[in-house]
């Protein structure tokens, strides 16, 4: 899956990045769905083992525009595996007590402990764009934050922790179908926000912010990927691959047993 990271350096252009793309699908749709299942059966197998061993800590971030599919990606990508060992954050408007504090505050108690995977559900790249589109503190303060950013992930990985970072890239126009689903159908009608569409007309600006994220966070320690994600199901499989790659890199074991357990007879 090396063909969606973002090696660190590179200068990003969005606009050649295609939504719909699909080159990493070797065979049909049909097969494809038979690996996602697979993956997923292996992803569990993988957090159950990470869980066991205890010593590996994985950090997910999702980051996407507004009906983009973090939600569906967290219910697909995760299904099957053990709510005991992963957890997920979901970083909203800062309340009043998260703004009395620095940026990076809320964010930390939620990185994940040993044996745990934590998925943030945004995180504090929004201190980089929505508080850039929106001036919400003047660009020499957001300017500086890349580099804390960069600065705060590499402890994390220097502490042990994993760490994921994926952009799911959709078109305007798939965002557009999302949005009128979810007006269209009664079921749907809760997840639609009058302010998803203001932020709609600030696209080409989120675009730059991505941008800029892209371009200045891409780290070795904590790499980022731009996910073709207009199609659900390709989403899913690029997603379900990078994490099994990921953790199967890591090589872990389960635990020695206490003692040879050989003569142990249960009455
Ligand atoms: P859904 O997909 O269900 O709509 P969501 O993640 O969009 O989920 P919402 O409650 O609709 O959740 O939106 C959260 C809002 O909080 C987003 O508009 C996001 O930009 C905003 N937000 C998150 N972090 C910050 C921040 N640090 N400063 C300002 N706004 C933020
Ligand atoms: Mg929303």
């Amino acid at each position: 899956m090396d063909r969606y990271r973002i090696e660190p350096g590179t200068l990003v252009d969005l606009t050649r990045w295609d939504p719909a793309d699909q080159s990493a699908l070797e065979d049909d749709k049909k097969t494809a769905r038979r690996e996602l299942k697979a993956l997923n059966k292996r992803l569990e197998e993988l957090q159950e083992l990470l869980y066991a061993e205890g010593k590996h800590k994985i950090l997910i971030v999702l980051q996407a525009m507004d009906s983009g599919g973090k939600d569906g990606t967290i219910r697909h990508v995760f299904d099957g595996t053990n709510p005991q060992g992963v957890k997920v954050a979901s970083f909203k408007k800062p309340t009043d007590e998260e703004r009395a504090h620095d940026y990076l505050w809320r964010v930390h108690r939620h990185t994940p402990g040993s044996g745990e995977v934590a998925i943030f559900n945004r995180s504090h790249y929004e201190d980089v764009l929505v508080v850039r589109v929106h001036n919400l503190v003047p660009p020499e303060i957001w300017n500086r934050r890349y580099d804390h950013i960069n600065a705060f992930e590499q402890m994390l990985a220097d502490e042990g922790t994993t760490i994921v970072k994926l952009y799911l890239h959709i078109s305007k126009d798939e965002q557009k179908e999302r949005l009128q689903a979810r007006l269209d159908v009664p079921h749907k009608q809760w997840k639609f926000a009058k302010g998803d569409l203001a932020e709609r007309e600030r696209w080409d600006e989120y675009m730059e912010a991505f941008e800029a994220v892209l371009s200045k966070t891409s780290t070795a320690a904590a790499p980022w990927y731009v996910i073709p994600a207009n199609r659900k199901w390709y989403r899913n499989l690029v997603i379900s691959r990078i994490l099994v790659e990921t953790l199967e890199n890591l090589d872990m074991h389960y635990p020695n047993p206490e003692e040879d357990l050989e003569g142990v007879v249960i009455t």
